[in-house]
């Protein structure tokens, strides 16, 4: 992994980290934000990997200089990745280097009351020790709580850095003691060239994907050739359902609730091509489906703008049973035919 300039399209919140590093004062805790897939994690482990970098200059014996402790002559501001301490921490092997994530739906607490007893030792041999609690979101009250007491007196030489999608997702006495740092969605622009270059994507499809994954990376990445060629089913479904054709609805309901990730993948490109009716009326040059305009230019006359947000309800009432476990079948049965009366 290089440093920092491997992060793409987040040049504000890298001018930041960097910063923090050459001027050797960093707070004790951030708060990384924004969705799934835009460099978050990407970039507290690189913020780690400099903040105890070997490459540059002999090992200094840590300061606590009041607040992080970083030593008053760090000012390494990239990672050199070739260091023992660089090296540990792009392997996941570094003892000073935390990692905290969900166990199952959330962070419990007794995740948080371990985290504690490891900070109340001193760090085993980092410059500064750093914990990276993701999906912070997902921490219960109690694990809040106990992890308040933390940033309440912040343990030397400890950096804590939280990733959510939004502050507002955290409790505010724990987000009002992080510095939040937001990270934007990545470029459609950026995503295309990205998948085109390192993936091999058609330009194209390049275009489409990155459309579809609404500025996350990671998203781009997982979206394959499989859900263009789904898409296109998928459209030729929606377009020939018919409230009078009971039987069709329900064969189209019944192949859609096989699996339930497959399922959710559907939900995604159904209501992208229903946006792109909703955007295509007034502005057709900024549709997700670019390579279907010529279909959608006699597609879009059909739906009302009602009728356009009556679908968009319906198949966030789909994604939420389920996501809450609910029978798949029956759900794609009561959407398929609501989708074709309104
Ligand atoms: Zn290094």
């Amino acid at each position: 992994m290089p440093g920092f300039e491997s992060i793409t399209d987040q040049k504000r919140p890298v001018r930041i980290l960097t910063a923090f590093l050459r001027k050797g004062t960093i707070p004790h805790a951030l708060l990384f934000t924004g969705i799934e897939g835009v460099g978050k994690q990407t970039a507290a482990k690189i913020f780690a990997m400099a903040c105890n970098c070997l490459g540059e200059g002999p090992e200094q014996p840590p300061v606590n200089s009041g607040k992080t402790g970083l030593p008053d002559n760090h000012r390494i501001s990239e990672p050199c990745d070739i260091c023992r301490s660089c090296r540990k921490i792009l392997s996941n092997s570094h003892p000073d280097v935390i990692q905290i994530r969900p166990s199952g739906y959330s962070i419990r607490i007794s995740q948080i009351r371990d985290l504690c007893e490891i900070l109340s030792l001193k760090p085993y041999e980092a410059k500064v020790r750093v914990v990276i609690i993701s999906d912070a979101q997902a921490m219960n009250v109690a694990a809040g709580n106990a992890l308040l007491k933390i940033l309440e007196e912040p343990p030397d030489r400890t950096i804590l850095i939280l990733t959510a999608a939004e502050k507002t997702d955290l409790i505010s006495t724990v987000s009002s003691r992080c510095q939040n740092i937001k990270f934007n969605p990545v470029s459609r622009k950026k995503i295309a060239q990205i998948l085109s270059e390192r993936k091999g994507v058609d330009p194209v499809d390049a275009d489409i994907f990155a459309g579809m994954s609404n500025g996350s990376l990671s998203g781009a990445f997982n979206i394959s050739g499989k859900l263009l060629k789904k898409r296109d089913w998928l459209i030729s479904e929606l377009e020939s359902l018919s409230i009078n054709d009971t039987g069709r609805c329900l064969a189209f309901a019944e192949r859609l609730s096989k699996d339930k990730d497959d399922f959710l993948d559907s939900l995604e490109a159904i209501d992208i091509w229903y946006r792109d009716m909703a955007v295509f009326r007034h502005s057709p040059g900024k549709i997700i489906f670019i390579d279907l305009s010529d279909k959608m230019r006699t597609s879009y006359k059909k739906h009302s703008e009602q009728s356009l947000i009556s679908k968009f309800e319906e198949i966030r009432m789909a994604r939420q049973a389920i996501r809450a476990n609910g029978n798949l079948r029956l759900t794609a049965e009561t959407l398929v035919l609501k989708l074709a009366q309104i």
